[in-house]
């Protein structure tokens, strides 16, 4: 295997970078956006397309956050299971969160369908595989109430996935047939572009550093810049956000920023891909600490993405970590070579389904856990329309952002905590 130490990310090669805009000290806006990645472009998208004079705030350059790291997975289902959103929440709310779930998704294909994002939307078949047989159980279990929600979902025997991976070393699973992926990258800038040509404007490089309420507007506080006003504004700031606000300092406190590293392999021949992934183009396991490995877009590379530890190597270790826990399950990825790997962070939240509300004029969304292109994308356009007073603003995920565990937002007892659940995994699950 050869492998460069530098992490070299793989989506965003070749992309003309996003211009950021002229802005002037004291400019007034009805909305500031803080934050580029999906979430805050796309509540930009919507605001600017209504009319609104928009300006994004973005601390780095849009492409170095997690919108343009993410595996390219267009989820609709949540992470958090059915059965333990019931326990919580009760089966209405539940059964809200999955159909919510479904949404998203349908609202991010619209957005890039309708402003002709060029970002290699592919639709796919999924299938999620039982590491376990207690999984499958489960799997099973929940079976019914993921049908409802997704009709051509179907539940495969240890046989019958055969025909999907090449793998035995799992115990059946399910197929998702309507499933989809795309470039992160590709989408992000794309979704930039559409908004500047909106109107709204960018500003890159410049941090929010304090929010400051006069009279019936928000004053914004920009790093190295001076300051701006708005009558409303939109936190978008996920996994990254940080104590610059009391408000943002309360939102840090619900989240852990969880680590995550994605590989591309090598150009492979199809004789070789078609031992690995067969019938079905995105593969994911049941294990608390997730496996996911997808055909890239232009179908001769493999797309591997996991979480591997937090403070044990570099990122070079940790991604080839990856590929020999690929190289385990998959014999015929034995060998492949990586080509591109990288890192980043996403953000959960106790309940493991993200969370939008607002404190009077300063309207927040955080914690996708790992499903946020659409979910991001979904919960921003919801967040502009509760601006723009529209009657369609409602969401299941406004219901109380709960706190997270202290201990589990310490990046050492992460880095435990991720250990614990490879564990649970393989002795307990
Ligand atoms: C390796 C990896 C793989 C993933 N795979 C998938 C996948 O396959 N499918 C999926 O749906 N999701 C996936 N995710 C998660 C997904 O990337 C995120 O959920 C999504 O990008 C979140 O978008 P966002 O707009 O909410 O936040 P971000 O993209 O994190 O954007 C927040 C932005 O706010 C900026 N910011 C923070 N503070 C300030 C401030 N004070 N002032 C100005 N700007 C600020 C940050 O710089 C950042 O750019 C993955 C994540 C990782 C790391």
């Amino acid at each position: 295997m050869t492998a460069h130490e530098e992490e070299r990310p793989y989506w965003a090669a070749g992309l003309e970078p996003v211009e950021s805009d002229a802005v002037a000290d004291g400019e007034a806006f009805d909305a500031v956006v803080v934050g580029a990645g999906y979430g805050g472009l796309s509540a930009a998208l919507e605001l600017s397309r209504q009319g609104m004079k928009v300006l994004v705030v973005e601390a780095r350059r849009i492409g170095d956050g997690a919108s343009s790291r993410a595996a390219g997975s267009l989820a609709n289902v949540p992470k958090a299971r059915l059965h333990e959103l019931a326990r919580s929440y009760g089966g209405e709310t539940a059964d809200a969160v999955y159909r919510e779930a479904v949404l998203a998704r349908a609202h991010t294909e619209r957005i890039i369908a309708d402003h002709a994002i060029g970002c290699d939307l592919r639709r796919c078949t999924r299938v999620m595989a039982a590491h376990s047989d207690r999984s499958m159980q489960r799997l099973r279990s929940e079976f019914p109430a993921m049908k409802a929600r997704i009709p051509e979902a179907r539940l495969l025997s240890r046989e019958e996935l055969g025909a999907f991976i090449g793998s035995d070393a799992y115990r059946g699973g399910m197929l998702v047939p309507d499933s989809a992926t795309v470039n992160p990258a590709a989408y992000q800038f794309g979704l930039a572009r559409v908004v500047r040509g909106h109107g709204a404007k960018v500003l890159q490089d410049t941090r929010m550093t304090g929010l400051k309420p006069v009279a019936d507007r928000v004053e914004v506080e920009l790093e190295a810049f001076g300051k701006v006003t708005a009558a409303h504004v939109v936190l978008a700031t996920n996994a990254e956000t940080a104590s610059d606000t009391p408000l943002s300092a309360q939102l840090l406190r619900s989240i852990a920023a969880v680590p995550a590293f994605c590989v591309v392999t090598e150009k492979l021949p199809p004789e070789r891909i078609a031992g690995i992934i067969k019938g079905a183009q995105i593969f994911g396991d049941t294990r608390k600490v997730l496996n996911y490995m997808a055909l890239s877009p232009c179908g001769t590379r493999l797309v591997y993405s996991a979480r591997a530890g937090f403070s044990e190597g570099s990122t070079a270790d940790k991604a080839r970590r990856i590929v020999a826990a690929f190289e385990r399950r998959f014999p015929e990825t034995r060998g492949v070579a990586m080509e591109f790997f990288w890192s980043g962070r996403f953000a959960i939240t106790a309940d493991l389904i993200p969370h939008t509300g607002n404190d009077d004029r300063v309207h927040w969304m955080i914690g996708c856990c790992g499903t946020g292109i659409t979910m991001s994308t979904y919960l921003g356009h919801r967040i502009a329309r509760r601006i723009l007073g529209a009657d369609d603003a409602e969401t299941v995920f406004r219901l109380p952002l709960p706190p997270m565990p202290s201990w589990q937002r310490r990046p050492a007892l992460l880095g435990a905590a991720i250990r614990l659940h490879r564990v649970y995994d393989r002795y307990m699950n």
